[in-house]
């Protein structure tokens, strides 16, 4: 693990993060630059589930939930049943990589609830295999997140295809902007100031990511990111129109204790045992994810995290960077494991 020996004073950025600068009291660009989330509030939350309810009063559900089995996506469905008493048919996502205990999870959550689940299962794995091997003969930081080629428009489209064949016109994912990864856009602006040629150079570069049978996906995952929120969805309202994206904690707050307690104490959710994060273990290859960031520039998505709930003044800087060090500490052993066990499945040849 790279060690990290400056960071941020008011959020944990730390100086290896792209394009990362810092005032005259430690204070990081990101934090100068932050604007506070502003959320939309339940009131307009429960005018729109009146109006879904009402319009789909003929049909078997109101919504779709994207669930994992991870602790956020339960607790959407937990308050949309449970509060908002709306009648959810539950999606899940399969992607190839989904760890036992999330899977566990999704069968007693569902149960729990009584609702419906339909898994729509797309196999990745060819293309994780490709990149990861890509990745391990000429490493590059940018290039993390193509491990994870296929997952955006599998989760999206998937959702909306579940969405149209049960005619439910609304469907609900569980992101939160404090979730929000600059950094990586940002490893593809060090060198070149847009994006784009960034990933072009990138690619260039390291000709064993690229296999003609792959562009389709690197164009369909593009269009499907994160877009029922921001810059594509035009693309997406073409594709899917009639069927309304909603991230429910655009609209909730999203409060790390209050999801906890709620979770695991009404409904018996679980986190893999010895992990005291809470937080993504629902899919193995963010082991994989992890791993590299942590070798090669010592952070991952959970100090951004981190650094937005300190913005937020959601916990302190004190607890955050405690909480950081023990996650890290305390998962190696469980992400070493998790990389093992799938390198041997699919017989890869990488060392770790
Ligand atoms: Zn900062």
């Amino acid at each position: 693990m790279l060690k990290i020996r400056n960071r941020c004073s008011k959020c944990l950025l730390p100086e290896t993060y792209p394009n990362i600068s810092y005032d005259e009291d430690g204070v990081c660009n990101y934090c100068l630059s932050y604007i506070p989330i502003e959320y939309e509030g339940e009131t307009k939350l429960e005018q729109m589930l009146d109006t879904y309810q009402n319009r789909n009063k003929g049909a078997k559900y109101d919504c779709v939930v994207a669930v994992s089995g991870g602790r956020d996506s339960t607790f959407t469905l937990y308050e949309l049943v449970e509060v908002y008493n709306m009648r959810v048919l539950a999606y899940n996502y399969n992607n190839g990589f989904v760890s036992e205990q999330a899977k566990l999870n999704l069968k007693e959550i569902t149960d729990a609830f009584g609702v419906d689940l339909v898994t729509i299962k797309h196999d990745q794995t060819k293309y994780f295999r490709n990149n990861l091997i890509a990745l391990s003969k000429k490493f590059s930081p940018a290039m993390v997140p193509t491990l994870c080629l296929g997952c955006r428009y599998g989760i999206v489209s998937g959702a909306c295809k579940v969405a149209m064949r049960y005619k439910v016109p609304l469907v609900f994912f569980s992101s939160s902007r404090l979730e929000n990864t600059s950094f990586k856009n940002e490893f593809f602006k060090i060198r070149h100031n847009k994006r784009v040629v960034g990933m072009a150079s990138e690619f260039i570069s390291n000709p064993f990511y690229f296999k003609p049978s792959f562009v389709p996906m690197y164009i369909r995952d593009y269009f499907h990111d994160d877009s029922h929120l921001h810059p594509l969805s035009p693309w997406l309202k073409l594709l899917y129109g009639k069927v309304k994206l909603v991230e429910f904690f655009d609209y909730v707050l999203w409060d790390e204790k209050r999801i906890e307690n709620t979770i695991e104490k009404d409904l018996g959710w679980k986190k893999p045992k010895d992990v005291k994060s809470s937080w993504r273990f629902d899919c193995l290859v963010d082991s994989f994810k992890d791993y590299f960031y942590l070798n090669s520039v010592g952070f991952t998505e959970r100090d951004d995290l981190l650094s937005n709930m300190i913005r937020e003044g959601m916990i302190s800087r004190g607890d955050a960077l405690q909480n950081l060090t023990n996650d890290y500490e305390n998962q190696r052993e469980i992400r070493e494991n998790n990389i093992r066990r799938v390198l041997e499945e699919f017989k890869i040849d990488m060392p770790i």
